[in-house]
C-alpha cells in the first residue's frame, strides 16, 4: 500500500534521510520508532506528498507520487488522513465542524449525510454527541480524539499519526494506542505511526521500524525486535 525505494531527503544540504526502503502491506500497522530528530516526521511528510524526497522513489496504493502533480497528489491525499502532533484543530469551529471538515471539502454528501457520518466518527472515538463543544473547551486527549475523528472522516485507506501520544498521560496514551487499533480493524486502513514510546509500539505494531539519524537500522515484528534488543 505504501512504498519507499531508496528514498533519500536533506534540507538545505543537511542531509537528513538516507536511503529508506520501506514497504507497508495493506491493513498493516508499521510502527516507525526513533528518537527526536532521527527523521521520522520527515518520512510521513514524504508520504503524504508535502515533502518531495532529494532521491528514491515513493510509492501510494501503487501510484508512484514523488514526480505527481498537486492535482493528482490533491486526489491522492483524499485517500489519506493525518492526526497531526498537536491535533492542530480548527480553534474557531466546533467538535462536528472540524470533523466535518474533510467531507465538505471532499464529497458531496448532503448535511444530513453529513451530519450521520459526524456522529458515527465521534462515536467510534468516544465523543458520542460532542459536535457542538469548542476545541478550546476540551483535554489534550479529547483534542487528539477529534483529530483522529477528523482523519478518518473521509474513509481513508491510509493513516498517518504523528506522535499520537506525545504529552499525554498513561491512561489516555493507552486509549488511544487501542483508538489506533480499532481504527484499523474497523475500517481496515493501513497506519503508520510515528512515536517514541517503546512500550506503544508493542503494543500496537505488526510491524516496527527503528530509525536513527536518519537510517533504518533495524526492522521487524514486535517478538523480532523483542528478541534483538
Ligand atoms: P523527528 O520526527 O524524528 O523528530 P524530523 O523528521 O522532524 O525528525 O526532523 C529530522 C531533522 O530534519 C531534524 O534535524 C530537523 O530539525 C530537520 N528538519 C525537519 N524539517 C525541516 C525543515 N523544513 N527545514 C529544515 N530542517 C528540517
Ligand atoms: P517534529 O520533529 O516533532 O515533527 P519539529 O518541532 O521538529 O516537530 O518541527 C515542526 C515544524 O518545523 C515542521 O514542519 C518541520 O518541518 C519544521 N522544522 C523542524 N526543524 C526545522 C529546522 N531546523 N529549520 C526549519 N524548519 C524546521
Amino acid at each position: 500500500m505504501i512504498k519507499l525505494d531508496n528514498v533519500s531527503m536533506a534540507f538545505r544540504g543537511r542531509p537528513v534521510l538516507d536511503n529508506i526502503s520501506l514497504d507497508i502491506a495493506e491493513g498493516e500497522i508499521m510502527v516507525i520508532i526513533g528518537p527526536s530528530g532521527s527523521g521520522k516526521s520527515t518520512i510521513l511528510r514524504l508520504m503524504i506528498g508535502l515533502l518531495k524526497p532529494l532521491a528514491g522513489k515513493i510509492w501510494i496504493d501503487g501510484q508512484e507520487i514523488s514526480g505527481a502533480s498537486e492535482e493528482e497528489l490533491n486526489i491522492i491525499r483524499r485517500n489519506m488522513g493525518m492526526v497531526f502532533q498537536y491535533s492542530a484543530l480548527f480553534d474557531s469551529m466546533t467538535v462536528g465542524e472540524n470533523v466535518a471538515f474533510g467531507l465538505r471539502q471532499h464529497t458531496a454528501l448532503s448535511e444530513e449525510e453529513i451530519a450521520r457520518t459526524v456522529r458515527r466518527r465521534l462515536r467510534m472515538v468516544g465523543l458520542n454527541g460532542q459536535e457542538s463543544v469548542m476545541p478550546s473547551e476540551l483535554s489534550g486527549g479529547m483534542k487528539k480524539r477529534v483529530s483522529l475523528a477528523r482523519a478518518i472522516a473521509i474513509n481513508p485507506q491510509i493513516v498517518l499519526y504523528d506522535e499520537p501520544t506525545a504529552g499525554l498521560d498513561p491512561i489516555m496514551s493507552t486509549t488511544i494506542d487501542r483508538l489506533i487499533c480499532s481504527t484499523r480493524r474497523v475500517l481496515n486502513v493501513t497506519s503508520v505511526v510515528v512515536t517514541h514510546h517503546m512500550s506503544s509500539a508493542f503494543n500496537i505494531a505488526d510491524r516496527i521500524a527503528m530509525i536513527y539519524d536518519g537510517r533504518i537500522i533495524e526492522i521487524g515484528t514486535v517478538s523480532e525486535i523483542k528478541k534483538s534488543s
